[in-house]
């Protein structure tokens, strides 16, 4: 497995690739990866000839009070767990590598980005988007890895794909949590210990929308109201938003039908920490 960093030499290898008929997936991370990441490129082996991983903290998603500077890295961990779990190229560019200095060209999304995570931060879509933008240009993948745990991120990047024509599939691949059921992410080192036991209510609050629905439940505030009522329970959360959102417009919905989203984000301390699920009416 080969660790790179310029644009040309990614390309270069793909353009190899190509030329031996090989498909290729791509699974874009910010590093510092666990086991959630390591469920995508399995996946992602499993589906493609060859898989590259991206491994790059993309400093314009972050907002400028965020923890761009804060945010773990560990490059030398996450080549072990690429190579582990069967990819063959991780592309680790520096920031100087990805944008110049007179950079000045995004692709900004509209509608789906205004509500959930885009009302706290409001250009973080816009980075994710041009970001993931630049690395479907220069790796050209058959298949692309997102996860359910981002699925604000994953509805966005699906409809990014189809507006821009981007000839790529998108696969969507679950959450996977602690034993505990706390979702698995790279911000949760930033607990203590007392945050992380008190972490686990947000997919305790998940858990509880989830059955309320299973038990035919379809009202929003009904549903919502419980889920924020067990987080105001624990002292150490503050809500950011818990909120119903039709799974493809992310429009909020007072009754649901077809497929809805449930999605929180929710400050433990200071660490802000999202989780939610999905319920196909
Ligand atoms: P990140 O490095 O946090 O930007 O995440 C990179 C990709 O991994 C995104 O598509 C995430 O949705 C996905 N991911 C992160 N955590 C998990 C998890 N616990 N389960 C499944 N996918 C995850």
């Amino acid at each position: 497995m080969n660790i790179v960093s310029s644009v040309v030499e990614v390309r270069a290898q793909v353009k190899k690739w190509r030329s031996q008929g090989l498909s290729v997936g791509l699974v874009p991370t910010m590093g510092y990866l666990h086991e959630g990441h390591r469920s995508l490129i399995l996946r992602a082996v499993a589906e493609n000839d060859r898989v590259v991983v991206s491994d790059f903290v993309n400093p314009i998603q972050f907002g400028p009070s965020e923890d761009l500077e804060s945010y773990p890295r560990d490059i030398e961990a996450d080549a072990l767990l690429c190579e582990g779990a069967g990819a063959h190229l991780v592309f680790h560019p520096a920031p100087e590598d990805m944008y110049a200095p007179d950079f000045c060209t995004y692709v900004d999304m509209k509608e789906l980005t205004e509500g959930l995570c885009g009302r706290t931060r409001p250009t973080h879509f816009r980075g994710v988007c041009t970001v993931v933008s630049k690395l479907f240009h220069i790796v050209a993948p058959d298949r692309a890895y997102f996860g359910q745990k981002d699925a604000q991120q994953l509805a966005v990047i699906r409809r990014m794909v189809r507006d821009l024509d981007f000839d790529i599939e998108i696969v969507g691949c679950p959450i996977v949590r602690e034993e505990d059921g706390l979702a698995k992410s790279s911000r949760n080192t930033y607990l203590n210990a007392e945050e992380r036991r008190a972490a686990v209510v947000l997919s305790r609050a998940v858990k509880l929308g989830r059955s309320l629905m299973e038990n035919g439940e379809r009202k929003a505030s009904v549903v919502l109201a419980a889920m924020r009522e067990l987080i105001e329970g624990e002292p150490l959360a503050r809500i950011d938003y818990v909120e119903m959102v039709d799974a493809v417009s992310m429009r909020p919905v007072d009754e649901a039908h077809g497929s809805v989203l449930c999605a929180m984000a929710v400050y433990v301390g200071k660490t802000r920490l999202i989780d939610n699920f999905i319920f196909e009416g």
